[in-house]
């Protein structure tokens, strides 16, 4: 047993962070780390954001935390036509997490699809929705299964970017397909374009609904406010989470067309959702993705750090398979466990965060600049370098 009462869900490293700035975290110590996780691509402002922390200073000095969802908040409001407008949606349910808004899609498919008898839902193998029931049977990952039969029925799994899987499981009681446009846990994977436009062809077929699961790749971190509009193809239903609200917690069902009709008072809920603080932290990450400047800088950022990724790839061609991403969401494949990496890296003061069974993922602050992404770039390349020797 550990000597402190957190139960043991999470394997941590050995540092308590207290306070941080821009990009960097400060721990108990007095030492700064380099944050290439943000959070787990939460803290797309990094630390000490004067502008994100005026906002939520309002809400402190309004007296008002939160407001019953049996009564409207000014906050809630705006936030909802923000994030509708940036995301090109029409209706916003609120909730507090990734795992309650894919919960809250994946029940809404299935009340549409109730009327039809329609009910599978068909997810992606290495795919990632979260913890609760629902989302984590959709989650097409068996380690995440194990221990916690019996699972919800109606999910069947097929190959991400292989369209010809999808369409075989495809049948008359299908009522929803959900995909990452791209796979955060998984390994840092993008869709392809005919991947997401087949789908969105295969759906509307077979009048199913689709459903993107935008936790990690939405709010900016693609260098579009929602990853899918970097391939043009929208879906019926959109969640996000993680960067919602900058760090405060916060979760988000978007809907567009007859899937803005489904829910009715009563179907479902969130006593949290939408609560003032969160509202308005979420009101000022949707005007800063409304920059053009904010979201070039995201782009201009992926871009230099993939360079250099590439660069190292050359120089460690035996540990370094392959580098994806986009935007500020990237990751390198490696040929030996990306612990090892990681430790090193954590060593010398630069947080990184795998995903997947063999990448290291690069999710950080989306105010990085060069010169951090070059500090970061050079502790991964002495790390590499002493894990080879
Ligand atoms: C993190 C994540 C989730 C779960 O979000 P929580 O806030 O931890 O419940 C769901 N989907 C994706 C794609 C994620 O990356």
């Amino acid at each position: 047993m550990s000597n402190n009462h957190l139960m043991n869900t999470y394997s941590q490293w050995p540092v308590t962070f207290v306070g941080g700035e821009g990009a960097y975290l400060k721990d108990d110590k007095g030492d700064a780390y380099l944050d290439f996780v943000g959070g787990i691509a939460v803290n797309a402002l990094g630390y000490k954001h004067e502008g994100l922390a005026a906002a939520i200073r309002e809400v402190l000095d309004s007296g008002v935390l939160h407001v019953s969802n049996l009564y409207y908040n000014a906050h809630v409001l705006e936030a909802a036509k923000k994030l509708a407008a940036l995301s090109g949606m029409e209706k916003v349910f609120f909730c507090n997490s990734g795992a309650e808004a894919n919960e809250a899609a994946l029940k809404l498919a299935r009340k549409w699809g109730s009327g039809k008898n329609k009910s599978t839902i068909i997810s992606m193998l290495d795919s990632f929705h979260g913890r609760t029931y629902a989302a984590v049977t959709a989650t097409g990952q068996k380690k995440y299964h194990q221990h916690f039969a019996p699972l919800p029925p109606g999910f069947v799994y097929a190959h991400f970017n292989d369209l010809d899987s999808v369409k075989a499981l495809v049948d008359e009681r299908t009522c929803a397909v959900i995909v990452e446009p791209i796979q955060g846990e998984g390994g840092i994977v993008p869709a392809t374009k005919e991947f997401l436009h087949g789908l969105r062809d295969l759906c509307d077929r077979h009048e199913l609904l689709l459903i993107y699961d935008e936790v990690q790749c939405g709010m900016g971190r693609s260098g579009k406010p929602f990853a899918h509009q970097l391939y043009g193809v929208k879906p019926d239903i959109l969640t996000t989470a993680k960067a919602l609200a900058g760090g405060v917690p916060a979760g988000a069902m978007l809907t567009q067309g007859e899937a803005s009709d489904v829910f009715v008072p009563g179907d479902h809920a969130s006593t949290f959702g939408g609560n003032a603080l969160a509202a308005r932290a979420i009101i000022y990450m949707c005007d800063t993705l409304q920059e053009k400047a904010f979201l070039s800088h995201v782009e201009a950022m992926g871009n230099y750090l993939r360079m250099k990724l590439e660069e190292l790839k050359v120089q460690f061609s035996d540990l370094i398979t392959a580098v994806r991403g986009v935007g500020l969401i990237n990751g390198i494949a490696l040929a030996i466990p990306p612990k090892e990496v990681v430790a090193k890296c954590f060593e010398k003061k630069l947080l990184l965060a795998s995903a997947g069974s063999n990448v290291v993922r690069f999710v950080p602050p989306l105010i990085i600049t060069e010169k951090e992404i070059d500090a970061a770039v050079k502790i991964l390349q002495e790390s590499l370098s002493e894990v080879r020797s």
